[in-house]
């Protein structure tokens, strides 16, 4: 009976339908826009392209992390590093040809330090995955930083391995620890997850498809509220949104509603009550935009991809999580970055200011219409 008793209590201290066990323990998470950098190849990361939308601007979101009770501190998530013809050939080619671009900017270890953090504090980097925009450069890094990547990460190197996006400065001198979901009994939306510090504070998740070993996060930065960092599950909010429990927990803004229903292209886009030839976000009950499986898609497995988003996607609909995307360009205007805090997102409906802004017109993530300008701005 006592322990009926105990199960029934522990279940409704879970948060909402997630089951998230309940903790007191926090982390506090803080953001950085490393830069923006542009793409001429947005059909490799999403579908439809209208036109006029030839290229996609993609912000680079890496995150500090302070666990509140120990005050250890990491990163999830780099940004790139700003000399990109040090990368690798695989992706340098792509900075020579202009395929990718980007201005000059400060690389997270420059931020970190001028905003007094000395690297030497930022005890483990966790890298979502091991593409360029996310590992920075790891050379800069003390040797005593360690590292931890995702389950299956390819750890082959330029030049051994001609393709390789990594190289042995990437590597050299850091503890490595691997990731291995195999052994958790947890699960939160689909996900399987690893309790990091083991007090509820800081979940990784199981999160493959985009490429091998992609991780994401769950940040609790209130007893009851969260921040998923979702990494690369999806590049757009577009393509995470509008479905149906988002749409009923988060009603589209009567203004927005009224401006969709002539912006957004009923060439490209339909739902049930678009009869009149008007666009009808309301009756949209699935993601505008979606990850391609075209032989250009940029996803190592794009159907684990689609699945990965789906259970990323239960956690967008519920009012104690607040999904941040490495690359969503609709956060860039919004969003506090560091050093300011984002643990207090829900006191400031923070959450409900960005959710619905990728369809506005004006936000610079908008790219459901026609557009004569070949440039996102
Ligand atoms: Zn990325």
């Amino acid at each position: 009976m006592a322990s009926l008793l105990f199960l029934a209590f522990f279940v409704l201290r879970c948060t909402a339908s997630l089951r998230i066990p309940a903790s007191e323990s926090t982390v506090d998470v803080k953001a950085f826009n490393i830069a923006n950098v542009t793409t001429t190849l947005p059909g490799a990361i999403l579908q439809p392209v209208l036109p006029g939308h030839d290229t996609i601007r993609l912000p680079l979101h890496a995150f500090l992390i302070e666990h509140t009770a120990s005050k250890k501190r990491f990163m999830f998530d780099l940004g790139m590093r700003n000399d990109p013809l040090n990368l690798p050939p695989s992706v340098a080619s792509f900075f020579q040809s202009g395929v990718y671009s980007v201005d000059p900017f400060k690389e997270i270890t420059e931020l970190l330090e001028e905003g007094g953090i000395p690297l030497a504090s930022i005890d483990t980097i966790i890298w979502s995955h091991s593409h360029f925009d996310h590992i920075g450069n790891m050379a800069k890094w003390p040797n005593k930083t360690n590292l931890v990547i995702g389950p299956g990460t390819n750890r082959s190197l330029y030049p051994e391995s001609p393709d390789s996006q990594l190289q042995a400065s990437d590597f050299a001198g850091h503890n490595i620890t691997e990731l291995n979901f195999d052994n958790t009994n947890l699960t939160f939306s689909g996900l399987p997850a690893i309790d990091y510090f083991g007090d509820g504070s800081f979940y990784l998740l199981n999160t493959p498809g985009h490429e091998l070993g992609h991780i994401t996060a769950l940040a609790r930065v209130t007893p009851s509220s969260f921040i998923v960092l979702g990494a690369d599950t999806c590049h757009h909010p577009g393509q995470l949104r509008p479905r149906p429990k988002f749409q009923a927990a988060y009603p589209c803004p009567a203004n927005l509603l009224a401006q969709s229903r002539t912006s957004v292209s009923t060439d490209y886009f339909w739902s049930p009550d678009s009869l009149s030839g008007d666009f009808d976000m309301l009756s949209r009950a699935q993601p505008l935009l979606s990850i391609t499986d075209l032989p250009t898609s940029g996803e190592a497995d794009p159907v684990a991809s689609r699945v990965s988003l789906d259970k990323i996607a239960g956690f967008d609909a519920e009012e104690d999580f607040f999904v941040v995307l490495a690359h969503d360009l609709s956060l860039i205007d919004v969003l506090p970055y560091f050093p300011a805090s984002l643990s207090s997102w829900k006191g400031n409906q923070i959450k409900d200011k960005v959710l619905w802004g990728f369809v506005d017109e004006k936000n610079p993530a908008y790219r459901f219409g026609p557009s004569s300008s070949q440039i996102d701005s």
